[in-house]
């Protein structure tokens, strides 16, 4: 087991925030795990559970113990006629792991690809994009209880997967309740990639790239490289200008509510849902309130799209957060929306 005291986080957290962790363990096999818990001290300390740290807003140093997931490896477990089981460890990158599936022909993750993180976290918040999430995927993980020490088995029903949502991101108020966030701690996800493979196209995006190019029939490598092409061109990379992707969730309300706030605000962005509800755009609310571009302190808006806060050098989480805040009462003010975060603030 490696143990770091006083590590420091800023090359862990993609807003770039400095911060430092009190002790943080390099979680590389299941046994590291064990060994954390049958310390002592370390054993019944609160913990908190790192992947790339690309979905997380540091708002100062990490009292609770720090477990970097590194557990790694990939490897198909079944290759069936209807479809390929694949497994990774939780420290894979994820990007790397999509990668992984199609240089091994097993396609089905492309549109996926370039989210930054791990494939530890892909489960927590339902990662997803270009029209397919890791709940159409999934087939099971295993994890381990960071209260027993207990290894056990999930499927994609108990996983509970919603938009940007799963029993990881709940935790429990009382014993017995539903929630598993900061009690389980994720070893390795399966996925299961369905045969014959059908692309997914049914985003704008990559229908103009599919124009562009005058490809009728893409491939799966045809679409990773065009979801590549247009991550790339829309978001800031991480490594350039500090941030965690989209901020907020795209607030989701009922059609009467919907044809109330159209009849105030006509051009608003607005999809309708399959079970009766309306999406809206959470970036063009957040335009539409004049942030794009503005900065607050050491934090700010992405020029190019709203929806992404940005770290303008040397921000604090603190910052980021009452930006962040900021944000949801313009809002709120103006359309009666509550926007509510997409990364976890620790
Ligand atoms: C530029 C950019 C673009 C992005 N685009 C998208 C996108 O298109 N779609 C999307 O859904 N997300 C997107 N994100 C958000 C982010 O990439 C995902 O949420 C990703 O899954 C986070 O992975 P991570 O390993 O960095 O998790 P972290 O940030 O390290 O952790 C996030 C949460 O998951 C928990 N966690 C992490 N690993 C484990 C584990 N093994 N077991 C249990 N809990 C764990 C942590 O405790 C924390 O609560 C983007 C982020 C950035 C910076």
């Amino acid at each position: 087991m490696i143990v770091e005291p006083n590590a420091p986080l800023q090359s862990h957290n993609s807003f770039g925030i400095v911060a430092k962790a009190r002790e943080l363990v390099r979680v590389r096999g299941e046994q590291d795990l064990r060994d954390v818990l049958a310390d002592p001290e370390r054993g019944p300390a609160p913990k908190f559970v790192l992947g790339g740290g690309s979905n997380i807003v540091l708002t100062g140093d990490v009292r609770p113990l720090v477990l970097k997931m590194e557990i790694p490896g990939i490897r198909v477990v079944e290759d069936g006629p209807r479809a390929t089981l694949v497994e990774a460890g939780a420290g894979v990158p994820w990007h790397d792991f999509v990668t992984w599936t199609l240089d091994h022909g097993h396609p089905g993750l492309e549109n996926l690809a370039l989210i930054p993180g791990s494939v530890g976290a892909s489960p927590v918040q339902n990662v997803g994009a270009y029209g397919v999430e890791v709940q159409d995927r999934f087939e099971s993980l295993d994890a381990m209880d960071l209260v027993t020490g207990r290894v056990f088995t999930l499927d994609a029903a108990q996983c509970a997967f919603g938009y940007r949502d799963s029993v990881f991101k709940h935790a429990p108020a009382q014993e017995g309740d539903f929630g598993l966030a900061g009690r389980a701690v994720i070893l390795r996800v399966r996925f299961r990639l369905p045969k014959p493979w059908k692309p997914e196209l049914g985003y704008l995006d990559l229908q103009r790239k599919m124009a562009e190019s005058g490809v009728a029939q893409p491939t799966a490598r045809d679409i990773y490289d065009w979801v590549c092409a247009i991550r790339s061109a829309k978001l800031p990379d991480p490594k350039v200008i500090g941030n965690a992707g989209s901020f907020f969730k795209n607030p989701t309300v009922s059609p009467e509510q919907c044809a109330d706030i159209i009849a105030r605000e006509p051009n608003i962005v607005h999809y309708p849902m399959p079970d009766g509800s309306v999406k809206l755009a959470a970036g063009w609310l957040i335009d539409a309130c004049g942030w794009k571009g503005k900065t607050v302190g050491h934090a700010g808006v992405y020029e190019k799209q709203a929806l992404v806060l940005v770290n303008r050098g040397g921000a604090t989480g603190g910052e980021v957060v009452t930006l962040a805040k900021a944000i949801q009462t313009s809002v709120y003010e103006r359309f009666g929306i509550r926007l509510e975060p997409e990364p976890v603030v620790v």
